[in-house]
């Protein structure tokens, strides 16, 4: 297999991402999806879903922290955290770094996304033991609609696949919705929103979804290198706050926690909220 390639194909399938394998490690139907994890010649352990890019050694340091720490720094609440998806761990991993989050909840609707992720990925599932933590492998939609009282979670991440299949009701005004009644009165959601430029999925479509369910609604971007076209939009949403309002009294806990960081740091994320007028317009921003 040495001059083997995995390659994603995108943008209406005109475009792709590629990676030079070493060996395929694993590959499975399992009942959701088809699950295969790549050895790659430069960017580590491959995790993809129906052929898709979901996890990478080489950066998915930057998705997990950007997630956890960005929604973590603005919130003045923080005792109950909900992640939607998410099944390779590694926004929880990043969570559990906070020792006064009482409980994190992780929603993945596929158990052997997270049983692969354990073997494969055990520096993103390291997170899964810690005692506050629950996994519960059902479908993240119906989860939010039948079972949360409302108020019951402080923070929501949305970590999911594209806008497709057992995802689509994910993006939905009704599912944002559901959201903002799970949300105390000064909840967050952080959700990933795609790429801006290759807009496959309607990401205005997305952010109207959004702002029906929120009277707060912002956007940034991060670099996932292995997602089409690298330039990675998350929304940010809430009942309250602004991406921007950092908590001030968290000020010296982030700042400490900062440094072991890799990617995360409070003067990236201020900076991250500053859109161009290209991205303001893709997402209907006035
Ligand atoms: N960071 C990745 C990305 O954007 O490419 C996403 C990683 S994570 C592995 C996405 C997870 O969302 C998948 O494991 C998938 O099974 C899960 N998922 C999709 N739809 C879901 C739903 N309705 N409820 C719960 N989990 C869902």
């Amino acid at each position: 297999m040495s001059d083997a390639f995995f390659t994603e194909y995108f943008y209406y399938k005109s475009l792709g991402f590629t990676a030079k394998i070493k060996k395929l490690l694993h590959s499975e139907e399992s009942p959701w999806q088809k699950i295969d994890v790549y050895e790659t010649e430069r960017i580590g352990k491959l995790l993809t879903l129906n052929g898709k890019t979901m996890v990478s050694e080489l950066d998915e340091f930057v998705y997990h922290e950007v997630l956890a720490h960005v929604s973590y720094a603005v919130a003045r609440q923080h005792r109950r955290v909900l992640i939607i998806g998410g099944g390779d761990g590694g926004v929880v991993r990043e969570f559990v770094k906070h020792p006064d989050i009482e409980q994190i909840d992780l929603v993945e609707i596929d158990e052997r996304v997270v049983e692969v992720s354990k073997i494969y990925f055990p520096e993103c599932t390291v997170g899964l033991s810690d005692p506050r933590v629950r996994v519960l492998c059902e479908d993240g939609i119906k989860f939010i609609e039948e079972k949360i009282d409302p108020g019951s979670y402080d923070i929501v991440i949305i970590d999911s696949t594209d806008p497709e299949e057992m995802a689509e009701g994910l993006f939905t005004d009704r599912f944002y919705k559901a959201i903002n009644r799970a949300l105390s009165p000064e909840g967050i959601m952080l959700a990933q929103t795609e790429n801006p430029f290759l807009d496959e999925f309607g990401l205005k479509k997305i952010y109207d979804n959004l702002r029906a369910a929120f009277p707060s609604v912002e956007s940034f971007t991060a670099p996932i290198i292995i997602y089409p076209g690298a330039y990675w939009s998350f929304a940010f949403a809430s009942k309250k706050f602004r991406g921007t309002d950092l908590n001030p009294h968290k000020q010296a806990q982030m700042q400490k926690l900062q440094q072991t960081l890799r990617w995360y740091n409070m003067d990236w994320h201020r900076g991250a909220f500053a859109l161009s007028n290209f991205h303001r317009k893709q997402i209907g921003q006035e």
